[in-house]
């Protein structure tokens, strides 16, 4: 709380807020090349299913691979994606990446595999959006049911009812919907009952911190939205084991395995089914 105000009030006195100025503006000169360089690259985290005891799924999370600066992480440049209108045409290209892979990853998961795409407010916004998406999963031949549409929990604070409508007509189009880092305090729980959505991704801060009784009423409250539920960030087996043990559905995280490159995911996760079976790879 404290950083976020003295953010705001002291921004121009704080060295390190100046020389965050300088990264950002190269980054901002550099990322509009990103594409064309290749630098940009997706890694995918595995998505665990408790009921079935395999992978059902994966989440592509975003890479950048700075020629310099080596690998960045999404909160290194997203932002400045978002601030520049360059989240348009990086989010199209990770749409697209993402379904171009996905006929790998189905051919090794079977053909109920979904991935997970990261969709940011900005994104959302910006108009033909939803014919845009349409037409790199036609165009890329991926059913729309096997994409799923990650959107953060905040970006409904304001303006519920657009995003309602949006997501209804991503719905319709046969899309899933996940709202992610569910938890982390700006949803009310009566909002969880006007958006139209069909999967909670519990954040991690939930798992981390383990209270039981908390989980379970999320879960419960769940069943009873009839929402699927997915909790992130398991990092141990003892979080795993808990977790089963209060019957929640998907599990995804550290513990089942870190974020891989997609030949690395091909390769290594493939025939290993057991609950309790750690996966053995590791980056
Ligand atoms: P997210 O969607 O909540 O993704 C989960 C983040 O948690 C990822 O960080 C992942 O690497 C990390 N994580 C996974 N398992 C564990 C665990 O067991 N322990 C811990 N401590 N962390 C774990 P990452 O890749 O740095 O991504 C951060 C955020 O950036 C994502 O949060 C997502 O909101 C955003 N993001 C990622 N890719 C994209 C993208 O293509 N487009 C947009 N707009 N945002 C993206
Ligand atoms: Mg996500
Ligand atoms: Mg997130
Ligand atoms: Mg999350």
């Amino acid at each position: 709380r404290a950083k976020g105000e003295g953010r705001k009030r002291f921004h121009i006195y704080e060295p390190s807020v100046k020389y965050d100025h300088v990264v950002k503006y190269s980054h901002e000169l550099e990322l509009a090349s990103a594409i064309e360089r290749c630098e940009l690259e997706l890694w995918y985290q595995p998505v665990y299913n408790t009921f079935q005891s395999k992978i059902v799924g994966a989440e592509a999370l975003l890479r950048w691979n700075h020629a310099r600066q080596g690998l960045l992480s999404p909160g290194d440049f997203i932002p400045v994606a978002e601030e520049t209108g360059l989240i348009g045409p990086i989010g199209d290209w990770v749409l697209r990446r993402a379904s171009a892979d996905w006929h790998l990853l189905r051919e090794t998961f079977g053909g109920d595999f979904k991935v997970s795409v990261n969709i940011s407010r900005v994104q959302l916004h910006e108009p033909g959006f939803v014919e845009r998406l349409l037409a790199i999963v036609r165009q890329e031949r991926v059913p729309s049911g096997c994409i799923v549409l990650e959107i953060t929990e905040s970006t409904f604070i304001h303006d519920v009812d657009s995003f309602s409508q949006l997501l209804k007509q991503l719905r319709g189009e046969g899309f899933t919907i996940a709202l992610d880092d569910f938890g982390t305090g700006y949803s009310s729980l009566s909002m969880l009952t006007l958006l139209p959505i069909d999967t909670l991704k519990i954040d991690r801060s939930f798992v981390h911190h383990m209270n039981p009784p908390l989980l379970f009423a999320i879960l419960a409250m769940a069943r009873a939205l009839n929402l699927h539920v997915i909790a992130e960030g398991v990092e141990e087996l003892e979080q795993f084991k808990k977790l089963v043990e209060m019957d929640c559905p998907g599990v995804q995280g550290y513990w089942i395995s870190r974020p891989l490159k997609l030949e690395q995911l091909l390769q290594g996760i493939n025939g290993i089914q057991g609950t309790a079976e750690r996966i053995p790879i590791e980056t």
